[in-house]
């Protein structure tokens, strides 16, 4: 790395600092290959050419060229490296979210463009872990949400369209999942029912758990796998350590990104939106933006979503 440019901590010096291109492509070969081996994504020969004057190889394994881009969300883009960077660390680092319109506007681009890229991020940001919350001793909050367009929020006709063809729910029933002093999760529900709230909880937190839920009647039965604990809203938000304060807390930040600056978010694009803010919400404690920043290019590998996959339909004329 460049001794005398150190890594950029706010977005001036991250403009600055990927404004030269052997610079960002010598970052990005870094990430892609931590260990220091280039290696063909699509044969994993480590025989090939460099092609200096295009940053890019020819693999002798399967006679193909490939880049830096190739396995990568930021595969098939023609929009150069700079502005994928520049992009990440928007979206990465803007606390109350950032709208495609104005990544568009900062970088030049369309806002279609920019918002296929924004996708394409926040599946870098998609970085569950396997490991369930909770465990001995561990505090679980546990608190279900509604979210989805508010009427105020979306076209005339698209709101006459969605009263008419889906009436309340316009809402999408999620379900969050906070451990005290560690990390949330949040996931789309298929309702509010028993069977599929129970078996959420289930999958994501250590049984013995202590575990804190407001009074739906969905959550009875819990007992018999968890230390679990009421609070009834209709009485009191908090008693002693029984509250879900911290999910209320998440969810308000979600709630405010999302009508701030998403305006209106099908149900089928949302949880893209949930990886975005648990991922912010997750490493908010970060030492600043680079670090965050780093984190999440170090997820980019081996991740791709093309525009079909995105919408279901295809196009050939999205980076213009
Ligand atoms: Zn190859």
């Amino acid at each position: 790395m460049n001794a005398i440019l150190k890594f950029p901590k706010t977005l001036q010096q991250a403009v600055a600092y990927f404004s030269d291109p052997a610079r960002t492509f010598d970052y990005a070969v870094k990430l892609r290959w931590p260990e220091g081996t280039v290696t063909c994504p699509r044969c994993n020969s480590t025989e090939h050419s460099f092609i200096s004057t295009r940053r890019m190889w020819f693999c002798k394994g399967c006679k193909k060229q490939f880049t830096v881009k190739v396995g990568t969300v930021f595969e098939d883009s023609p929009l150069g490296m700079d502005k994928w960077m520049i992009a990440v660390w928007l979206i990465t680092n803007c606390k109350n979210g950032i709208s495609s319109y104005e990544i568009g506007r900062a970088l030049g681009i369309t806002q279609k463009s920019a918002w296929f890229m924004m996708h394409r991020v926040r599946m870098a940001m998609h970085s569950e872990s396997f490991f369930k919350l909770g465990g001995h001793g561990k505090e679980v909050e546990v608190d279900e949400a509604f979210i989805g367009g508010k009427a105020r929020n979306m076209h005339r006709d698209v709101r006459l369209r969605k009263m008419v063809t889906m009436g309340d729910k316009a809402k999408t029933p999620v379900l969050g999942i906070l451990e005290r002093g560690g990390h949330v999760r949040a996931h789309v529900i298929s309702s509010r029912k028993k069977k599929p709230l129970q078996a959420e909880v289930r999958q994501h937190v250590v049984a013995e758990s202590a575990l804190f839920t407001d009074a739906l009647p969905s959550y009875e039965g819990l007992i018999r796998d968890y230390k679990h604990q009421v609070i009834d809203h209709a009485v009191a938000y908090v008693d002693g350590r029984v509250h879900t304060n911290n999910l209320e807390n998440f969810w308000s930040l979600l709630k405010r990104a999302l009508r701030g600056t998403y305006v209106n978010v099908e149900p089928f694009h949302l949880f893209r939106y949930l990886d975005e803010q648990t991922f912010r919400w997750n490493y908010r404690k970060d030492l600043n933006d680079g670090v965050r920043f780093h984190r999440v290019m170090n997820h980019v590998a081996r991740k791709r979503l093309t525009y079909s996959e995105l919408t279901g339909k295809d196009t050939d004329s999205l980076h213009q």
